[in-house]
């Protein structure tokens, strides 16, 4: 799904490369955390992967495409595949559980009748069935994180990408969206998480992948997040 070979990435106004000489490989259906401190590189290798940044040198191959050499009109193609989430939601507050969701289906056009279809089902996928109606300014962090992930799985990506998506979240309500990535990784779905929430990494026992300023220095199944730090 993800295959990155002496990966290098330095932004216009840095000083250091942001991400030097990274290596590594994600097959599918895989669930990875991406770990290291603040600046390490997690966020530009997920922005790496959905080509919102460009690499300098190496290579980045995403479900077998060399992202770099993509032409711009087929970006839409790549994004729809993965789907989106964040530390803040990103969700339009003002509208309901339902628009919100449906809207991603618009976006890329689906039938009305496909939407009526979906949304209710994903919905239910997070626990929210009954919230559809509510606004998103009316819920709580832990379920404005599940609509999140119901408008992330809602047009069935091949993968999910979460940057800190329980940053802004208290540990118990942390834990939950943590196990609803989990179920949706069990159906097939590949999920990379950045995180720096070590007791969520240490209790999930799934592959780590390390940075450290911009270098990858530990990759291990099951990993633990003390490895490094
Ligand atoms: P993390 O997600 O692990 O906190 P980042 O990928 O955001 O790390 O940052 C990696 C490095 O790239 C840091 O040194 C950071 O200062 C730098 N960086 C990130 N974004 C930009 C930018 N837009 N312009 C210049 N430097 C950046």
């Amino acid at each position: 799904m993800v295959e990155a070979k002496n990966l290098c990435m330095k932004y216009d106004k840095g000083k250091h490369n942001a991400i030097e000489n990274i290596s590594f490989s994600i097959g599918r259906a895989e669930f990875v955390f991406f770990v290291g401190s603040s600046g390490a590189g997690k966020s530009t290798i997920l922005r790496l992967i959905i080509r919102e940044v460009k690499p300098n040198d190496g290579s980045l191959k995403v479900f077998g495409r060399d992202v770099a050499r993509l032409p711009r009109h087929r970006l839409p193609y790549l994004r729809r595949n993965i789907g989106m989430v964040f530390q803040d939601f990103r969700l339009m507050e003002e509208r309901s559980v339902y628009d919100n969701v449906a809207f991603a289906m618009v976006v890329i056009g689906s039938s009305r009748k496909e939407i009526r279809r979906r949304v209710p089902h994903v919905l239910s996928l997070v626990g929210l069935k009954d919230k559809a109606k509510s606004k998103i300014m009316d819920l709580s962090g832990g379920e404005q994180q599940r609509v999140g992930l119901a408008r992330a799985i809602a047009n069935r990506p091949a993968m999910i990408i979460a940057d800190e998506p329980t940053g802004n979240l208290d540990q118990g309500t942390a834990l939950d969206i943590m196990n609803l990535l989990r179920s949706i990784n069990l159906r097939g779905t590949t999920v990379l998480v950045a995180t720096h929430n070590r007791e969520i990494v240490e209790r999930f026992k799934k592959r780590v992948l390390y940075l450290d300023n911009g270098k990858l220095v530990g990759d291990e199944q099951k990993g633990i997040y003390t490895n490094v730090h």
